[in-house]
């Protein structure tokens, strides 16, 4: 029999770099994958989270079938319940009483129809979206100023950039790949000048000639100062200004009103005088600059006027639109952009149309609909307030978890308990937010899906599917359009493909648009579904003018706004208001994880990086405070309170008085660390995205009376313990563990749970030491180690232990020692997680010579792969050798 191999070429489910990727199955196996050689985003390469992708593919944890109020039910009985719950409330409350939530993980197809169904048929536009969260002030400030929401640049002008000004950006874990791009850059050419603008020093700060560690909040003085500085040093572009913008004079007079001199302005962002004119000198010197601007700029209650500031400068220095310069917003999720095209956000239409009546009557023409919305629809934060209110009584939840990431999340938790239905469609089982359904639906997963998907520099990628659903599970084209189908749409709906939503959609944004609308798909109708089967990936537009897609926006001065000229927009600098003794709580991204975890909690090789939940201090605030490193630390407000583990950063990553918290963890993943229930609803006024990078809280030190681990052969699911986190393993599942009282509850919680008999004992109950393993036929099924305090050493000679299919008499002993017998190496925390490199061996390489990144490579593999790793191994080296000048 001969081994049939399949080649597929797809695109990453994870960030909105959309780095497209090589899948090979033979026999129906899924071997490694890998980045694909010719997908203009990442030529061949891939980060972490993306070559880990064949470790998620595993059906732990899916949603198989559709369930009602907890019981396994029919496809039938679950659709028609939905149809017939829609059709009652439309009936009796209208259709402001229905409402959708969506995803940037859902596929433009996905997006297309359920905006349709919402929009067009159910005569509401309460459809929003948890890219909500993510980049609607990057779009509400695009389309103020230059009258479209559309990215003017693309990939390549970060590497074409002289000046590169990272804002808000933790790139190099966020967005890896171009991260590297970043960083291949600058090493062909050093003179590029690249500026991190972050109150923290991430890892992006490698590669940064200036790290301004500015005050959370003060963004926009700093740009408003930018702005004046040009002006009063004549660097402006005053042709561009004169023939291709208005109100220039307006935003000027507000941005005279940032900061009198230099040496105010450091006062205001708390940054160093000399650095703010250094900044400001490059900016005004160099023509070719581009501002990445990521979540630090628009989770914020003013991110949209954030945001215009930064776009202010471009276009007052004529910076748009060319070879290396522009303002370049970078997405979150891989397919934020695909949502923004079909109208996925509350307040647009679709196909970057709006509510105007011409549009609504252009939308409902070409869809044929009874009763196109009139109006824009709810906000994500003023949707489920409207829930909990009472006014929305039919929910449905697409591919998201907003009781682990909206704001308030426990207050979300109690809206959805007030909504008379609320369905989830998700490919996940054991969601927090499937928990709180009536109606869960089994959607297909990545691997499984086929569609398209946008990324960040406005590239149509096909992500097509390579393994067969498991159970039930449906895409979810296919389950809202059964939905419209029962609510009687037939026609408008009968779509069996996904290439025919699409051509719907092209054929929409070329509908009656002579060039009004940048977005126009037209070069795409009419593809059969070979050709959409084999669609390469473009840049929209795609029409007569740019068969091949257009790379850069403006190089003409059209802009689309009604006389095309763009808008300056007048940015009133509001200064943050002075803190007591809060800390101010920043939220973000950790390099191995995405979202809640649904798929990357499944790899074990990403587990090891970080393994769980944590927040950084200063040194100063927790000796204030008394948090100890490493130690639990309770963070707290009115809204609720998580544990996580204590970093205090003696490196000054972390400024005074404010504290970092990761956003991943859920209730599957630890026993309370949703970030999301300590943040507020305070949302930016224009753009409604909430400012999920600024919450007070309190904090103090979670005094447990013991520490341990917990390695199973199973999943045991939440623990009778205070705390525990829980993470795959290559050779089962491990929980960090800790607790009050004396631990022999914990212990005979744990024992009930796996059976009595069978155990080893080594107990000190005086200190609070003990150590058990379970055997079953000579092989592990439990290890279970308590110590008073945190123990550091190594856990990875245990997981290999209990990966041994017949367990020796020296294991045995090794086991009840608590230590490997003979010399093991202790690899320490996972650094490189391709090569499963610690922090130990690194520092020995380094203590042995290796003083640069490549050094170490050569030496370890560590940073050869993926080198999403590169920053951190620099950092190693400059900690453990001061004195060796960093490459
Ligand atoms: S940078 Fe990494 S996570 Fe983002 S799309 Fe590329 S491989 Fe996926």
């Amino acid at each position: 029999m001969t081994n049939k191999q399949v080649n597929i070429e797809t695109t990453c489910p994870y960030c909105g770099v959309g780095c497209g990727v090589d899948i090979s199955v033979v026999s129906g196996d899924v071997s490694p994958v890998s980045g694909m050689k010719t997908h203009p985003a990442n030529f061949g390469r891939l980060c972490v989270k993306g070559s880990a992708l064949h470790d998620t593919l595993n059906h732990t944890d899916r949603l198989l079938h559709p369930t009602m109020n907890g019981q396994t039910t029919s496809w039938d009985n679950a659709l028609n319940l939905i149809a017939d719950k829609i059709r009652q409330v439309i009936s009796t409350h209208g259709p402001e009483a229905v409402a959708f939530y969506g995803s940037g993980q859902l596929l433009t197809e996905d997006y297309y129809v359920a905006n349709k169904l919402m929009k067009g048929f159910i005569g509401s536009a309460n459809m929003d979206t948890n890219s909500r969260l993510c980049m609607a002030s990057a779009v509400a400030s695009y389309k103020r100023s230059i009258g479209s929401d559309t990215v003017p640049g693309c990939y390549k002008d970060l590497e074409l950039a002289d000046l590169l000004v990272i804002t808000g950006s933790n790139a190099a874990w966020a967005h890896p790949i171009l991260f590297q791009r970043m960083t291949a850059a600058k090493q062909a050419r050093p003179d590029m000048k690249v500026v991190v603008i972050d109150p923290r020093k991430t890892a992006t700060c490698d590669l940064a000639d200036l790290h301004l560690a500015i005050k959370p909040g003060t963004d926009t003085t700093l740009f408003n100062a930018l702005l004046n500085y040009l002006n009063q040093q004549d660097a402006l572009d005053t042709n561009f200004i004169e023939h291709h913008c208005e109100n220039f004079d307006e935003a000027l007079e507000s941005a005279s009103a940032a900061a009198n001199d230099f040496s105010e302005l450091a006062a205001i962002t708390d940054v160093n005088q000399q650095d703010l004119e250094t900044f400001f000198g490059w900016f005004k010197d160099t023509e070719r600059t581009v501002s990445f601007y990521s979540q630090g700029v628009n989770q914020s209650i003013d991110g949209t006027d954030k945001a215009n500031s930064i776009i202010n400068l471009h276009l007052a220095t004529g910076r748009i639109g060319k070879p290396g310069a522009c303002p370049f917003s970078i997405t979150g999720q891989p397919n934020a952009m695909g949502g923004r095209e079909v109208g996925g956000l509350a307040n647009q239409l679709a196909a970057h149309m709006d509510f105007s009546p011409e549009d609504r009557d252009r939308v409902r023409r070409f869809w044929k609909a009874p009763s196109v919305a009139e109006r824009p629809g709810l906000k994500a934060v003023d949707l489920f307030n409207e829930v909990k209110s009472g006014k929305i009584k039919f929910l449905w939840i697409m591919s998201t978890n907003p009781l682990v990431s909206m704001p308030d999340a426990d207050d979300v938790k109690a809206a959805m308990k007030q909504c008379e239905l609320v369905v989830v469609s998700d490919c996940m089982a054991n969601t927090d937010t499937t928990a709180a359904a009536h109606v869960v639906l089994p959607a297909s997963s990545w691997g499984e899906k086929n569609g398209t998907v946008t990324n960040s520099e406005r590239r149509i990628s096909r992500q097509r599917g390579f393994l067969p659903s498991p159970g039930d599970a449906k895409p979810d084209w296919w389950i809202i359009t059964q939905v419209a189908r029962r609510l009687g749409y037939e026609d408008e709906f009968p779509y069996e493909h996904p290439y025919e939503i699409f051509d719907d959609h092209a054929r929409l944004s070329a509908y009656e648009n002579e060039g009004q609308r940048d977005f126009d798909l037209s070069g795409l109708t009419g593809m059969s579904r070979e050709q959409y089967d084999a669609l390469s990936p473009v840049q929209w537009p795609v029409n007569a003018e740019y068969p091949n897609g257009r790379e850069r926006f403006y190089d003409d001065g059209h802009f689309y706004t009604p006389d095309n000229k763009a808008k300056f927009i007048p940015v009133e600098a509001v200064r943050p208001p002075e803190r007591d003794d809060t800390l101010l709580m920043n939220t973000g991204r950790v390099r191995d994880h995405w979202h809640t975890m649904t798929r990357t909690a499944k790899a074990p090789v990403l587990a090891r990086h970080i393994s769980e939940p944590y927040a950084d201090f200063h040194p100063e605030d927790a000796m204030r405070l008394g948090v100890r490193n490493n130690r639990l630390v309770k963070l707290f407000n009115e809204r609720g309170d998580i544990i996580v583990r204590a970093r205090v950063r003696n490196d000054m990553a972390q400024r005074k008085g404010e504290v970092f918290v990761p956003m991943h963890w859920t209730s599957r993943y630890a026993s309370k660390a949703r970030m999301g229930a300590l943040i507020n609803k305070d949302n930016d006024p224009v753009s409604g995205q909430p400012a999920l990078k600024m919450s007070d809280v309190t904090a103090e030190r979670y005094d447990t009376e013991w520490e341990g681990f917990l390695l199973t052969a199973q999943d045991l699911g939440p623990l009778a313990s205070e705390y525990w986190v829980y993470n795959v393993t290559d050779t089962g599942h491990m929980y960090e563990i800790s607790g009050q009282g004396q631990p022999v509850d914990f212990i005979k919680s744990i024992r009930d749970q796996l059976g009595s008999d069978g155990w080893m004992m080594f107990s000190d109950p005086a200190n609070r030491h003990y150590r058990l393993c379970l055997i079953e036929e000579d092989k592990l099924q439990a290890v279970l180690f308590i110590h008073k305090e945190y123990d550091f050493s190594s856990r990875q000679w245990l997981i290999d232990t209990f990966g041994k299919d017949e367990l020796s008499f020296q294991d045995r002993r090794a086991i009840l020692a608590g230590r490997p017998m003979g010399k093991q190496e202790d690899k320490g925390a996972i650094i490189c997680s391709c090569f499963q490199v610690g922090e130990n061996t690194i520092n020995n390489a380094i203590a042995e010579g290796c003083n640069n990144a490549e050094a170490l490579g050569e030496k370890l593999k560590c940073g050869t792969n993926c080198g999403s790793c590169v920053p951190e191994l620099k950092s190693l080296i400059a900690k453990y050798q001061p004195e060796v000048a960093v490459e």
